[in-house]
């Protein structure tokens, strides 16, 4: 969480640029004392390179804080013969960590957006669903901010955002509940005024 001041944007309120990092050989020596701490030698030949692999692996996990989900929807294409109906992008695959266990979040999202006048790269919606995701989350933030910000960056007609997934924090621990999964959505725009359009875009949803 940074402290800088936006003027309406709090749904991008984790921008990241802010956050000062220590330094790797600290980050290391923090995953020395969580091994140990669970009853493991850190010493030990298989334990040994560990630390320095759990921080690459991190570095994976979160390497959404470097990305600006903003600047990857910059570039648009105009030359789309008035095209105005809905494009879907299905089931795009995401892995997250909970803000409140570190846990795996693992799930889908399916993006939407009623174009006026201007479309975006298909990858790019999936690259702003990694770089939201590739951060400690909650997913109902999550869904909201990858709306909020093809919303503002297209000013599309509407746009509507499905996340379903997983939380290993409920599913292997804690409640223990397997088999479930959270289905969070947020709808703008003509996704959220007309009816026949949402339900265009949740018929495509399995
Ligand atoms: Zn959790």
């Amino acid at each position: 969480m940074t402290s800088n001041v936006r003027a309406v944007d709090l749904s991008r309120d984790t921008e990241p640029f802010k956050v000062s990092r220590p330094k790797r050989a600290d980050v290391e020596a923090a995953f020395r004392t969580i091994i140990q701490w669970a009853g493991d030698d850190p010493n030990r030949p298989g334990l040994i390179e560990t630390p320095a692999r759990v921080a690459r692996a991190f570095q994976e996990f979160f390497s959404g804080y470097s990305q600006d989900p903003a600047v990857i929807l910059q570039r648009t294409f105009e030359e789309t013969e008035g095209y105005d109906e809905l494009i879907v992008l299905r089931g795009i695959g995401f892995e997250s960590h909970c803000e409140h266990h570190l846990a795996p979040i693992i799930g889908k999202a399916w993006v939407a957006y009623v174009p006026s006048g201007r479309v975006v790269g298909i990858s790019k919606l999936a690259r702003v669903v990694d770089a939201y995701s590739k951060r400690l989350q909650i997913q109902e933030k999550m869904t909201a901010q990858i709306a909020n910000t093809i919303d503002e960056v297209l000013n599309p007609k509407g746009v509507g955002v499905v996340l379903k997934a997983t939380h290993h924090c409920m599913t292997t621990r804690g409640v223990y509940k397997p088999d479930t999964d959270l289905v969070t959505s947020r709808m703008l725009g003509c996704f959220r005024d007309n009816a026949l359009t949402r339900q265009e875009f949740l018929s495509m949803i399995d």
